[in-house]
């Protein structure tokens, strides 16, 4: 009865909410919350900060990363959670390629597209929360979740988050994005199995202004822009506190300076203490069934002692349930039907689709001699070589999906090529072998992973580093060179490696980890199917002494716990940049299989912002990709040292043979502002600033100067 007395009653008929106060959809999520909360004894708040089940971390199907299991006194439904970024960890899911992959798209429009993806099978495998995406910089290549990582740049990494928080929410799930903050490295490990700069233990030691410039500013954009319904605070520590009890992480900066209206959620095991998590802002820790370190966990029994104890209040417990709840009120999660695990709705074949799509437009063509594109009709015979090319390709961890089906480079290939072309495999273990197959062949194509996940950094940067004793693939790819002048190698790496037999080919193709569609991805890119859509998102160095973090243990994997990130801003392409130091393939580098030549740089500056435009033009002989990337070069502020260009815009354009397209750049006050630790604010430095247009960070094709807070630039 009392149900249609109330607006929005309509609402809850979908929902599950029941007829009490609190499910009156015309009120305010903060007052819903305020009412069921008083509904709630004390205990049952206390039951409500932490998980209920360990079932399903491990990922089998039917079963949740996370649960809650609610209270059905008060209608309170369970709340399910699950990874990941690059598709959902619960049984077999679409495997989407690696975030690295898709960040090589440069494209908001796909990275909208793959967080709706990964959300809809989140929903139809019934959870309510994704852990996603990982918006963390890639500091170090040697990072062992670099492929979950969405690049190097913090312009780059906020506008793919952004999307694909805004694809997951659209589709009824709410985005957890992770790891706040600063979670950069696994840790090393040393020959007694331990790790050296554990991200468990971990003191990330950074300065302000790089922390607001860099490490922040893509989870600011996550929770402003994106509205991120939750934040998971990571494992390591900042600045002294682990960040799931940092005050100033949690509070003064996540909720005060920005604003965020969400609740923070603990990684598993990350909670320290009850008392100091609790007052930092961690409201809800979903797997309190491990700790690392002898951490505290909030567990019921855990909140009780520290109650008792004097360590936390009841009022403490209270906000964190409230926030909690709000968001839960927020995102419709009582004014719906519950999401049921039934994975039959989950439009496979579309799916799969999607996922190669996904995977060619974040193929990078690193170099090219006129190899590619293949052409079917030329060529007799291919050799296929190399085991990673007759297998599916992933990172290990939270990110590692089970797929659904797998097309793997060799069969991808073999079906592309026909009938017509003689397709010959050589798994590649015995190089002098490969290399007799590939003498044989018009051309050969070496399939070579690297091997790298969550739990340890890689040890080096070489392909084999951290496979043990297995092939030895950079050995393979020169063997096979010196037989076949044709010679092509396809990366499936997590991240920038090193190339030194880069000269000795005729094309490089970075596939990254490509998911479950990525053998066909990959033949589509060598065969010109498609044009390689991708651009770098990290540099490839060309000697692993020319890391920003080489040589320097302070700065990786650190020193008794501590790890000083002292190359401040200079990190990634900024690094190479400012110390003239040349890469083997620079930040936003990428070839296409057509031409394209840009003219007409207009810049126009309006207020504290400016709009900068340029003329695209496809001169060459095919459809193909651009991806036109817009740096500024900031005035040095006050000795404060700025990097010679840092990325302020991206567009990737499609463009038929013979079209053109004006691109536009729109330039707010953040593009020209740096952070003054001192003032905690951003500012303009006056002074005259480099507008770059440039095909990569080192290819740059137009460049103009425009003032600001001041006169002419010269
Ligand atoms: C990872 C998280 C993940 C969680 C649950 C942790 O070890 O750091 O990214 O969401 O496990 O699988």
């Amino acid at each position: 009865m009392l149900l249609v007395a109330w607006p929005g009653a309509e609402a809850q008929a979908a929902g599950r909410c029941g007829s009490h106060p609190w499910c009156d959809t015309s009120l305010s999520p903060a007052k819903r919350a305020a009412l069921l909360l008083d509904a709630l004894s004390p205990a049952e708040r206390i039951g409500l900060l932490a998980g209920d089940s360990p079932a399903g971390v491990t990922g089998a199907a039917g079963t949740h990363t996370g649960a809650a299991l609610g209270l059905p006194r008060l209608d309170l439904p369970p709340l399910y959670l699950t990874d990941g970024p690059v598709g959902v960890r619960q049984g077999q899911s679409t495997a989407l390629p690696s975030s690295l992959a898709l960040a090589a798209s440069f494209n908001r429009r796909l990275a909208r597209r793959d967080g709706a993806l990964v959300g809809e099978e989140a929903k139809l495998k019934g959870n309510d929360v994704v852990y996603a995406p990982t918006i963390n910089l890639l500091r170090t290549p040697l990072w062992g979740r670099a492929f979950e990582s969405l690049g190097e740049d913090p312009y780059l990494t906020a506008r793919l988050g952004v999307e694909w928080i805004r694809g997951a929410q659209a589709r009824g799930v709410i985005a957890n994005v992770k790891h706040f903050a600063v979670n950069n490295q696994e840790g090393v490990e040393r020959a007694d199995g331990t790790l050296a700069g554990s991200r468990y233990k971990v003191d990330a030691r950074v300065d302000e202004r790089t922390l607001a410039e860099l490490y922040l500013s893509q989870f600011e954009a996550a929770v402003k822009e994106g509205r991120a319904g939750s934040v998971m605070c990571s494992y390591n520590r900042l600045n002294g506190p682990h960040t799931c009890e940092s005050r100033w992480l949690l509070d003064q900066v996540l909720r005060k300076r920005w604003g965020f209206h969400g609740f923070v959620l603990a990684d598993y095991g990350a909670s320290k203490h009850v008392g100091s998590g609790l007052r930092a802002g961690l409201d809800f820790e979903p797997f309190p069934f491990v700790d690392f370190d002898g951490g505290e966990v909030y567990t019921p029994a855990a909140v009780q002692a520290a109650l008792a104890a004097g360590r936390t209040t009841q009022a403490a417990v209270d906000r964190a349930v409230a926030r909690l709840l709000r968001t839960l009120f927020a995102y419709r999660f009582f004014d719906r039907a519950a999401y049921v695990d039934d994975e039959s709705r989950i439009d496979r074949a579309a799916h799969a689709q999607e996922a190669r799509r996904l995977a060619e437009a974040g193929t990078v063509l690193l170099s090219n001699d006129g190899a590619l594109p293949l052409d079917s009709k030329g060529l007799n015979s291919l050799a296929v070589i190399g085991a990673d090319g007759d297998a599916y390709k992933n990172g290990g961890g939270s990110s590692n999906v089970q797929p659904y089906s797998v097309v793997t480079p060799r069969e991808g290939i073999a079906t592309r090529a026909g009938a017509g072309v003689d397709v010959r495999y050589d798994p590649g273990d015995d190089p002098a072998r490969a290399a007799a197959l590939a003498r044989t062949a018009d051309a050969a194509v070496v399939v070579v992973a690297d091997t790298a996940g969550e739990g340890a950094d890689k040890p080096c940067l070489a392909l084999d580093c951290g496979a043990g004793l297995g092939p030895k693939r950079d050995e393979l790819i020169e063997r096979v060179a010196a037989a076949n002048d044709r010679t092509v190698v396809v990366l499936e790496t997590a991240g920038p490696v090193l190339t030194s037999w880069r000269n000795e080919v005729e094309a490089v193709v970075e596939a990254w980890y490509p998911g479950s569609g990525g053998g066909a991805a990959i033949a589509r890119v060598l065969f010109g199917d498609v044009d390689p859509g991708g651009r770098l998102p990290a540099t490839f160095p060309r000697r692993a002494a020319d890391l920003p973090t080489a040589g320097n243990r302070r700065r990786y994997p650190g020193v008794g716990d501590t790890v000083r990130y002292s190359e401040g801003m200079l990190v990634g392409y900024r690094w190479y940049d400012q110390r003239g130091v040349e890469p083997a393939f620079p930040f936003g580098h990428g070839l296409s299989y057509t031409r394209f030549d840009f003219r007409d740089l207009h810049v126009r500056r309006h207020g504290r912002g400016a709009t900068v435009s340029i003329t695209v033009r496809n001169v060459g002989r095919r459809a193909g990709v651009a991806v036109p990337q817009l740096y500024l070069g900031l005035p040095d502020a006050r000795g404060r040292v700025q990097p010679p260009r840092q990325l302020k815009g991206f567009e990737s354009v499609s463009l038929r043979r013979g079209r053109r397209a004006r691109v536009r750049f729109a330039l707010d006050a953040r593009a020209f502002s740096y952070w003054n630790a001192r003032r905690d604010r951003w500012q303009i430095a006056p002074g005259c600033y480099q507008v770059e247009v440039g095909r990569s960070s080192t290819d740059i094709v137009a460049r103009a100067t425009l003032a600001m807070r001041q006169g002419r630039c010269r």
